[in-house]
């Protein structure tokens, strides 16, 4: 039986394999893919588990069945390109015939001492429940500092304010505005909502140690109950690990058909792979089509067509009632992007019907 190992279900994987399993899979053909985790965690609405808005339940989204799809539940540890090879924490080596690696990102601390130590994140389930309880367990009036005002710091820190009235909010942020990323009206609007909700916006910011109870700016000390990091990602180790071309954010260099050159069977998809694009949720799911129709094309003896990227745009959360969001050129704000933000959660959780 020749095999396809799909690494990581998240929304890249998955969606290689929602479309690979909508055509047809040659009969000497199995799919296999292996994650930590035995369902796909929707990772866009992590700021609110960790929030305790929503519960973990909410954000699971059970894995589609298919007769040539098998799972494997593991820690990936390192993949051998040259042998073919992937090394499963206690498990025997997979062997593969093809490759998917979609395994996303992790959070980049910058070298801060102490950063990785002693602050909380949202980049993967496990971390984010526990910044659900460190968040939670926060004495009544305590303070709670968000480093980085990108859009999930934004999310966060709107969504702390909604879940715990009591606390004291602060958003430190090296640039002069929060959502730097976005057009400047967005980012005043965003800001007005912080003042009429008491968030704190501090700008500016150059975080130069935590330590615990103390966030350093240059150096200023800052008393804190708890720090959540929000100020940077990279590929996950595994991927930092392969030598292999890498663009300046360590994503992998890939060409037409998003396969590492120098090795056609492997394929990256999402956050782990250089596209033109920030990672995004969006962007894994519109390349994982696309890796998808290659590899079927593959399988038909056929030459693959792919299309450039298109993304419809991006949405963030101010709490569960107003929300912001940029389609084009075109800025939102208030009701009308969270209703939208809704909407494409419910969509996303029920991929596979
Ligand atoms: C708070 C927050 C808000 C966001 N909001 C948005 C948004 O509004 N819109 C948007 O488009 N994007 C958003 N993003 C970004 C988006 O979540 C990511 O870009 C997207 O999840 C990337 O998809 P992926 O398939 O590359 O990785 P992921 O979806 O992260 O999937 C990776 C999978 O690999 C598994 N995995 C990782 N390492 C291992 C290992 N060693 N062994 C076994 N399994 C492993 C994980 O369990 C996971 O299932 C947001 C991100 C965050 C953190």
């Amino acid at each position: 039986m020749k095999n396809i190992v799909i690494l990581g279900g998240g929304y890249g994987g998955l969606t290689v394999i929602k479309h690979l399993i909508e055509g047809s899979i040659p009969n000497d053909t199995q799919i296999i893919l292996v994650d930590r985790m035995p369902f796909q965690g929707l990772k866009t609405e992590y700021y609110a588990l960790a929030a305790g808005t929503v519960s973990d339940y909410d954000l699971r989204v059970q894995y589609p069945v298919h007769h040539q799809l098998i799972y494997k539940y593991g820690e990936v540890e390192s993949v051998n390109l040259e042998e073919k090879v992937i090394l499963i924490h206690g498990e025997d080596p997979l062997s593969y015939e093809q490759l998917v690696i979609g395994l996303g990102c992790t959070d980049r601390f910058h070298g801060v001492p102490g950063a990785e130590e002693f602050s909380s994140t949202i980049q993967s389930f496990k971390s984010t429940r526990e910044t659900y309880l460190r968040l939670n367990e926060i004495k009544p009036y305590g303070h709670v500092h968000i480093v980085g005002g990108g859009l999930s710091g934004v999310e966060i820190a709107a969504e702390i304010r909604e879940s715990r009235a009591d606390l004291n909010v602060t958003i430190l942020d090296r640039g002069e505005r929060v959502l730097s990323a976005f057009p400047q009206r967005l980012s005043a609007y965003v800001g007005e909502w912080f003042g009429e909700h008491q968030v704190e916006l501090k700008n500016h910011i150059s975080v130069s140690r935590v330590e615990p109870g103390a966030i350093y700016n240059r150096d200023e000390e800052i008393l804190t109950d708890t720090v959540v990091w929000t100020a940077g990602i990279q590929p996950v180790k595994i991927v930092r690990d392969l030598n292999v071309q890498k663009d300046p954010q360590g994503r992998v260099s890939l060409n037409e058909y998003y396969q590492i050159p120098e090795y056609p069977e492997v394929y990256v998809v999402g956050d782990c792979a250089s596209v033109p694009f920030a990672p995004s949720a969006q962007a894994a799911e519109a390349q994982g089509e696309q890796i998808a129709h290659v590899i079927h094309a593959f399988w038909k003896n056929e030459e693959p067509k792919t299309e450039a990227l298109k993304l419809r745009g991006t949405l963030g959360a101010l709490g569960k009632k107003s929300g912001f969001g940029l389609m084009g050129k075109t800025s939102m704000m208030g009701r009308v992007p969270r209703i939208l933000k809704s909407g494409v959660l419910w969509m996303s959780k029920r991929h596979f019907g």
